[in-house]
């Protein structure tokens, strides 16, 4: 015991090693958490300007009893180093689908993003991870869209258009994530069937500040760019109500962020909602 109290800290001189054991902690406290029904789904609305028809994306939380609340970007590139990423995205969709079949009132008129890790983009891996949760649950796909990164296909082409592809046939829509902060953004436009891009965040922070000229420059020539190419065009983290309005006159489809609202859990989505809509 004496020596192990030691050699701990030792470890936690050196912030490499102190990393290692968090991660290994972090990663035993996951595994319990699966088991033990910890995570939970977020859902953040996004609005269409022009219809205020309200979409939501599905985000993962997961308040533990031991390490408290630990945001998603600390637990899911843990997860993806090792394969708790695939039960932790069986367990998301489980719980979407359970959302999608019980509040009907929310949901039937609405499509649902989730978040899929490179990790799972891997036909073995989507079928058994995502499409046969899907499909046990009977819920219905053109409710669901998924949301990728643009580096997942990238790093093999070839592959990566034929899952895209294999989705579509399903009848999920596909979106891709973060777009913009790859090199080779232009490049796929042409070579995949995308339903639409989301903006990242990155590029829409500043576009309410001064000096904001070259901002708001990239942001309209994707907005432009991908209303040509028949893509929606979401701007995700709209925080103001300057940024939201230089975007819905940018012609962008659909705002998400806190601006409009935080992702919240299932029970308060509807008030959150009657909120906004009564202003
Ligand atoms: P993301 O997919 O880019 O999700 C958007 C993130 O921005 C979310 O953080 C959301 O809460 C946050 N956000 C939304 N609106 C605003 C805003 O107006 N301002 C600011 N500052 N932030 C805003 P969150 O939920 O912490 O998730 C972080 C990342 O973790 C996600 O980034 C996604 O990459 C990953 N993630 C979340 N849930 C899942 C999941 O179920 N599966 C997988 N594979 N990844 C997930
Ligand atoms: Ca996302
Ligand atoms: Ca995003
Ligand atoms: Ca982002």
């Amino acid at each position: 015991k004496r020596e192990g109290r030691n050699s701990i800290r030792l470890f936690i001189k050196e912030g490499h090693l102190q990393e290692h054991i968090d991660e290994a902690i972090m990663e035993a406290e996951l595994y319990k958490a699966l088991q033990e029904d910890e995570l939970t789904v977020y859902y953040q609305p996004k609005l269409n300007t022009l219809t205020n028809q309200v979409h939501y994306e599905a985000l993962v939380r997961w308040f533990s009893p031991v390490l408290g609340t630990v945001p998603p970007l600390k637990f899911i590139p843990v997860a993806e180093k090792t394969t708790l990423i695939h039960e932790i995205t069986r367990t998301v969709v489980r719980k979407v689908c359970h959302d999608l079949r019980t509040r009907p009132e929310l949901f039937n008129n609405s499509r649902t993003s989730i978040n899929l890790s490179a990790c799972l983009f891997e036909p073995e891996l989507i079928d058994t991870h995502f499409v046969q949760v899907i499909n046990e649950y009977k819920a219905d796909p053109t409710k669901i869209e998924i949301e990728i990164t643009e580096n997942i296909l990238m790093k093999n082409p070839t592959k990566g258009i034929e899952l895209v592809n294999y989705l579509k046939e399903l009848g999920f829509r596909v979106v891709i994530d973060d777009f913009g902060v790859s090199y080779s953004s232009l490049n796929y436009l042409r070579n995949f069937s995308l339903d639409g891009i989301k903006i990242d965040r990155s590029f829409i922070s500043q576009i309410d500040q001064m000096n904001s000229e070259k901002d708001i420059s990239i942001v309209h020539f994707i907005i432009q760019l991908a209303r040509k190419l028949n893509l929606y065009v979401t701007a995700e983290g709209v925080e103001t109500k300057e940024q939201f309005d230089i975007l819905t006159s940018l012609g962008c489809h659909e705002i998400q962020g806190y601006y409009f609202s935080r992702p919240l859990p299932v029970e308060k989505l509807e008030q959150a909602l009657e909120h906004f809509f009564s202003y």
